[in-house]
């Protein structure tokens, strides 16, 4: 029996997946599609991380939709609130009869002679075995997120099995965890050891964040007060848009300040610091980094919590290094020992591109981080693959809007033509940069290999700038001279010839532009 086609297949129910089928439905309306989803709930990483806390660090009004206004009036959210507004759109716009739960997508595999995709995933039964599934797509868009799911980044700590207490990973918190009267020490001082510290601090005995070196972190107020304000009467869709604008644009002028005047910003958040925590904190060791603003993450707090907790004494900061754990707590360089009941282990992610899938075309297995990125978006000499990765120094969804917005054009466009085959071909370009550049994250650091390039100039290069973006993908011409567009003939039936490859005189080839 022939396996069961859709024009496009989106893998991954999470924030942009939802984002991807709205676009899919409003743009593209005449198109089947089909969401994968791996886990058994809309929401992807707004419903696996559940650590005390848990909130966006970006505000809401850059990382909802631009279709959907957010209309909670915290803009500095809680995951619970980012969660139900997904799965509400989900439900509203009619997404979530097209999803298909607990498939997990192991491979998919491009044949230039049907110009279509073979998807391979294992859907998990009620029994908890695993059976097979096989589907075939025209489009294949990846909105699987930029991490591994089965499990976080935990480098090994000497002596770790000697702990009497519980050793416990953001990414799988468990649910009956009582830290309630208890002493936690956090090992890490990125947005979740920061998120995290604050609210556990509540009822914890004392928290105390364990990090090697300081992170820059900026307070920002929970609640925009100017969109609560225009909320009150504005319709929902004119605040948000406002609202959405200024903060794009106060992103961006920020970033940008960071990049031109870095000893400038550094003072600014430094000087920030000091007020919250007083003259007599010592900033300098746990809250000065070594690097340049914004060539991390900068981590953002809503209304100083966590200066707030480390004033009350119900958190600390210790700038050190582990020596080893031990069966009280952690034993630093410095020699001093940290008592703890509960260690939790910060230590970030690992990152994974299209959902941890084998890609193959016409046979050949496709090594992602061998090719180039084309608009941040596509890979060299992959055909109809199109794929989501937000912004690093803004928010996520504004990236993932424009990339699904694209999509839609591009498939537009290919109806048009007639034609059912596109390919970003690189006519000679070098890899200059890894995909996100000038970043000195570890989780980055340990992934650039495995991940795309970028070549010297448009449309090779991956932005990280809302502006430029909106030009490249909204507004620029599809005849770029890098996108190949074919047709190849009509699949034979003849089982035999299935997943040859498809002899280069064959298959017609056109460009936009071309009638
Ligand atoms: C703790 C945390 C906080 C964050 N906070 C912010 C923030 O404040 N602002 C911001 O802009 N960004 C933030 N991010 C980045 C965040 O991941 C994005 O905002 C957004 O959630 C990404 O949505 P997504 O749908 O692209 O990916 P995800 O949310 O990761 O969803 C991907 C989905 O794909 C599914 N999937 C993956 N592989 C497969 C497969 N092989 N087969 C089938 N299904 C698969 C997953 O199960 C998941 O449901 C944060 C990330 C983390 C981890």
């Amino acid at each position: 029996m022939a396996p069961e086609h859709f024009d496009v297949l989106i893998m991954g129910a999470g924030l942009s997946g939802i984002g991807a089928a709205y676009h899919l439905q409003k743009l593209c309306s005449s198109k089947s599609y089909v969401i994968l989803e791996q886990r058994k709930q809309i929401g992807g990483t707004w419903d696996l991380f559940r650590y005390p806390g848990i909130r966006s660090d970006s505000d809401m009004l850059t990382m909802g939709y631009s279709f959907r206004p957010w209309t909670h009036p915290r803009a500095i959210s809680p995951g619970d609130d980012i969660r139900s507004y997904i799965a509400g759109t989900a439900r509203d716009e009619g997404i979530d009869r097209n999803i298909r739960f607990l498939h997990k997508i192991k491979t998919a595999s491009w044949s230039s002679q049907h110009a279509n995709w073979t998807v391979a995933a294992v859907r998990k039964m009620p029994d908890g075995g695993e059976e097979p599934v096989t589907l075939t797509c025209n489009f294949l868009l990846s909105c699987a997120g930029y991490y591994r799911y089965s499990a976080g980044y935990s480098p090994e700590f000497p002596n770790a099995s000697r702990f009497q207490g519980r050793i416990v990973h953001p990414q799988a918190w468990p649910e009956d965890l009582d830290y309630t009267g208890k002493r936690v020490v956090v090992i890490g001082s990125g947005a979740t050891a920061v998120t995290l510290i604050p609210a556990m601090a509540r009822t914890a005995g004392h928290v105390t964040m364990l990090q090697r070196s300081p992170t820059y972190i900026v307070s920002m107020p929970e609640q925009d007060r100017i969109h609560n304000w225009l909320r009150r009467f504005l319709p929902a869709m004119w605040a948000y848009r406002l609202s959405r604008w200024k903060n794009v644009a106060y992103m961006t002028y920020v970033y940008q300040l960071a990049q031109h005047y870095p000893n400038f910003v550094k003072k600014g958040i430094l000087k920030k610091v000091r007020e919250y925590l007083g003259p007599d904190y010592d900033v300098e060791t746990h809250f000065n980094p070594r690097y340049r603003p914004w060539t991390q993450r900068l981590c953002l707090v809503p209304d100083a919590d966590l200066f707030e907790a480390i004033k009350s004494n119900r958190a600390s900061v210790v700038t050190d290094q582990i020596e080893k754990f031990t069966e009280k707590g952690i034993l630093l360089k410095s020699g001093k020992e940290l008592e703890a009941d509960i260690i939790v282990t910060a230590t970030g992610l690992v990152m994974q591109i299209l959902g941890g899938i084998e890609l193959f075309v016409d046979g050949q297995r496709i090594d992602p981080g061998a090719s180039l990125a084309y608009k941040g978006a596509m890979i060299s000499g992959v055909p109809n693959l199109a794929s989501v990765f937000g912004y690093i120094n803004a928010s996520w969804t504004l990236k993932a809007d424009l990339i699904c917005n694209y999509v839609c054009r591009l498939l537009n466009l290919m109806d048009r033509k007639g034609v059912r085959q596109v390919t970003p071909k690189n006519g000679g370009e070098s890899a200059v940069a890894n995909f996100v550049e000038n970043f000195t994250s570890g989780y980055v650091e340990r992934a650039v290999a495995t991940w795309p390039k970028q070549g010297s100039k448009s449309p090779w290069r991956v932005y990280q700038n809302y502006f430029r973006d909106i030009v490249s993908l909204k507004w620029s011409s599809f005849d770029d001279g890098a996108l190949e567009f074919s047709s190849p003939p009509k699949a034979s039936t003849d089982p035999a010839l299935a997943g040859r490859p498809l002899k280069k005189s064959v298959a017609q080839t056109f460009y936009p532009g071309q009638s």
